[in-house]
């Protein structure tokens, strides 16, 4: 059975892809090597199709199985990681980001429905990928968050995410295009067979910047905050393993293709952690000092994002193999130190 993945050259995308192989699934990449890395889908040993979601034609011929990279296989499922999701441009440049993550995923969506129809079945299911972006910044008595949690984005690469969840259920309503939406609290660590992780450019997310802090490739740490109503004062966020997410990908899929329906999950581990825990974590980690300094705080940031995971954990059967941050920052730490001896 072979499977769309958009997206499948980057972070979260690619340790998909592996997860996917690993339960049997064949797997071709649509990916337009924005953000993504053609030598992970390469590593990956899978076909990569460097193409734009939006382009309709190349989408219909690889739904159909046309393309050469599809060896002949029609796909049964995709899977949509595709977009771009730097909060900051996208409130610099929001033309490019509901271009990007909304207009092309409407063109993926009719996409789907137009091949069900050729099929004489129904649409071709989606699993999309959400965030905890979409919830805004939460009330304190919403914490942990419930799926129920009322979606106020504040950036347009919330808003980009929370608008295709509507096409989704509109669609779902209209036209049966059976989805997964899962909305990711924060993604971090690496696969520990040590050869896929994180590698954006440029580096925004704190984990990677802490380990640039104690490598010496950052010369100082800043905290974005240390006067935040949580017990330090710095934010706190539920931190998920990679192969965490790409497992729950997996079962989404499975539960999708077996009962054609529309289901909504976070996924996160439940457990908060502050930046000021993830550092003193690393550091304990790496057995290595940082220089960290206090600055002003990042607009938009909500002081708690932590997750109620529980819906995943008993609809899906999803248990997190990875919860404890040591060994998030372990894997992580272990990337970090190979992609930057090939890539100083
Ligand atoms: N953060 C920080 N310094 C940095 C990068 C991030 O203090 O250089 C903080 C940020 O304010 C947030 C947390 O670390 O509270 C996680 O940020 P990240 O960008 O990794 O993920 P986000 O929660 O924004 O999706």
């Amino acid at each position: 059975m072979t499977i769309l993945v958009t997206g499948g050259a980057g972070y979260i995308g690619s340790h998909t892809v592996r997860a996917l192989q690993r339960q049997g699934f064949s797997v071709v990449v649509l990916d337009n090597l924005v953000y993504g890395h053609a030598d992970i889908v390469e590593i990956l040993g899978v076909p990569l199709v460097q193409g734009q979601v939006g382009d309709r034609p190349l989408l219909d011929q690889l739904l159909r199985g046309d393309h050469p990279a599809c060896a002949g296989e029609p796909m049964e499922a995709v899977l949509h990681f595709a977009a771009y999701a730097y909060v900051g441009e996208s409130v610099a440049d929001p033309a490019r980001y509901y271009r990007n993550n909304l207009g092309d995923s409407l063109t993926l969506l009719e996409a789907l429905l137009a091949e069900g129809q050729r099929r004489g079945e129904a649409p071709v299911p989606i699993v999309f990928s959400s965030t905890c972006a979409t919830y805004g910044i939460p009330e304190p008595d919403q914490i942990p968050i419930r799926e129920s949690c009322p979606q106020r984005p504040i950036n347009p690469y919330g808003r980009s995410k929370q608008m295709v969840e509507q096409l989704l259920a509109d669609f779902g309503e209209a036209y049966g295009l059976p989805s997964v939406i899962f909305r990711y609290f924060n993604a971090a660590g690496a696969d520990p067979a040590g050869d896929l992780g994180e590698d954006h450019t440029p580096e925004t997310h704190l984990i990677p910047l802490v380990l640039d802090a104690i490598s010496g490739r950052l010369a100082e740490l800043q905290i974005y905050g240390d006067d935040y109503p949580t017990p330090d004062g710095t934010c706190i966020r539920d931190y998920i393993h990679v192969c965490d997410l790409a497992d729950a990908h997996v079962l989404g899929l499975q539960r999708l293709l077996a009962d054609k329906g529309r289901h909504i999950y976070n996924l996160g581990t439940g457990t908060g952690a502050s930046v000021q825990q993830v550092i003193d974590a690393a550091m304990a980690t790496t057995q290595r000092g940082l220089l960290a300094r206090v600055a002003p705080r990042r607009p938009g940031d909500p002081p708690v994002l932590v997750a109620s995971a529980e819906k995943a954990q008993i609809e899906l059967g999803w248990r997190p193999r990875y919860p404890e941050l040591s060994t998030i920052l372990a894997h992580a730490w272990a990337w970090h130190q190979r992609l930057h001896s090939t890539n100083p």
